[in-house]
């Protein structure tokens, strides 16, 4: 591919400086599988340049995955190994920031029991409760970015031949990443002050609900008590900015868990721990999901919104414009790294404390009491579209339309 190893380059140094902002003296932890070597390498190599203390590579490899699923008893899904959190707590402690590298296969557990998936998901999500809240207290840098997998590549160009298919992918995520501009660094630099002038504005408006309107779209959702609008970079603890996702387009904020009200229609298909839901929405009363459907994958659906009494009950709504470089991209990437920056998207599940003023702060009943929803899970479902409108309300009951045929109308 032209450039390939150029814009291959690019996307390392995008990774180090803007996803992590990797800084002198700090560690840095790569998670990878054996496909993402060759840029676990350009990703380190620019690391050391930026004064490193260390450099840890932790492969992830789907085959591996899938052997322990195929052929481990069913005890080991119910327990976590301990030295696991333990090993990770030491190394966040230790100043160590984390880059995970995703290369997904969307179908990867197709062929395995659901009830194993969400149970294995479930302990997981357990067990690294407390390491994961140094990620979400701004402790720890973290940031994710993607790369193709032949079955992923293969999954969003079934016509292609695999290797075409995984050039082609390759083009389409520097494209999304704005990798493929002349330079990266600087368009990042404008399109994060570009998604702060619409958080800023969202956050002096403090609106009190937000109306969503399209094709099987009617929801009113009320936002939680001092929710605070995020978007594009955030802040450490230590001070200095990270992006968490790369890419990201959303500005998103906290609704309140009890207070949302009508029919919601997602408008792209969920790779949900490896396995596809389609066709779905879901039915809201005070809050909690009272019906829903779904053509592709309903059992699935219905495993998750049981993983506990927070994942029937929404923890994130977030803006994107339709148009913007993902979704110009014309393609659906099957995974919500993607996906959700090209769409307005809700989550299910656990809302962000720092999606809250002060949130950080706060205890979970402190959180709650404001509105803001626990679970286990967070999951991401889109429903933005060239169809969607919302309306935005003020307190006094003033009105104001922020985005119009699926753009930002402000
Ligand atoms: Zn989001
Ligand atoms: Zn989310």
């Amino acid at each position: 591919m032209k450039n390939f190893e150029r814009n291959l380059e690019k996307y390392a140094e995008l990774a180090v400086k803007v996803g992590i902002n990797l800084k002198e003296k700090e560690g840095l932890i790569i998670t990878g599988n054996t496909d993402s070597l060759p840029l676990a390498r350009l990703i380190m190599k620019k690391a050391y340049e930026l004064g490193a203390k260390d450099v840890e590579f932790q492969l992830r490899d789907d085959e591996m995955t899938l052997i322990r699923f195929k052929h481990g008893k069913e005890y080991i899904f119910e327990e976590y190994p301990q030295w696991r959190i333990d090993a990770l707590e030491a190394m966040y402690k230790d100043n160590y920031h984390h880059l995970f590298i995703l290369s997904s296969d969307p179908e990867l557990l197709k062929d395995i029991d659901e009830e194993l998936v969400a149970k294995n998901q479930k302990t997981v999500s357990q067990a690294m409760a407390p390491v994961l809240k140094y990620r979400m207290t701004g402790i720890t840098k973290w940031t994710i970015i993607a790369m193709p997998s032949i079955p992923w590549a293969k999954s969003v160009f079934p016509d292609l031949d695999e290797e075409a298919a995984v050039e082609k992918l390759w083009e389409k995520i520097f494209a999304a990443t704005r990798v493929d501009q002349e330079d990266p660094i600087r368009a990042w630099e404008v399109h994060d002050k570009n998604l702060k002038k619409y958080k800023n504005f969202l956050n002096e408006k403090q609106f009190e609900k937000l109306i969503f309107k399209g094709p099987g779209t009617d929801l009113e959702v009320y936002l939680a008590e001092d929710h605070l609008w995020m978007g594009g970079s955030k802040e450490s603890q230590a001070g200095h900015s990270y992006v968490a996702n790369i890419p990201t387009e959303e500005v998103f904020t906290t609704p309140h868990r009890l207070k949302v009200n009508g029919t919601l229609k997602a408008t792209k298909p969920l790779s949900l721990n490896g396995k596809i839901i389609d066709g779905f929405g879901f039915t809201f009363k005070d809050g909690k999901v009272v019906d829903f459907y779904a053509e592709k994958g309903y059992e699935v659906l219905e495993k998750l919104l049981e993983n506990d009494e927070g994942a029937k009950y929404l923890g994130e709504v977030a803006l994107v414009q339709d148009d913007s470089p993902i979704s110009n991209t014309g393609i659906l990437f099957n995974e919500t790294l993607f996906d959700e920056n090209a769409s307005v998207h809700f989550a299910l599940g656990r809302a962000y404390a720092y999606a809250m003023r002060n949130g950080s702060n706060m205890t979970q009943e402190e959180l709650e009491e404001k509105g803001a929803n626990f679970s286990l899970i967070h999951v991401d479902f889109m429903v933005g579209g060239p169809n969607l409108d919302i309306i935005a309300y003020e307190k006094n009951g003033n009105k104001i339309q922020l985005f119009k045929n699926g753009n930002w109308a402000i």
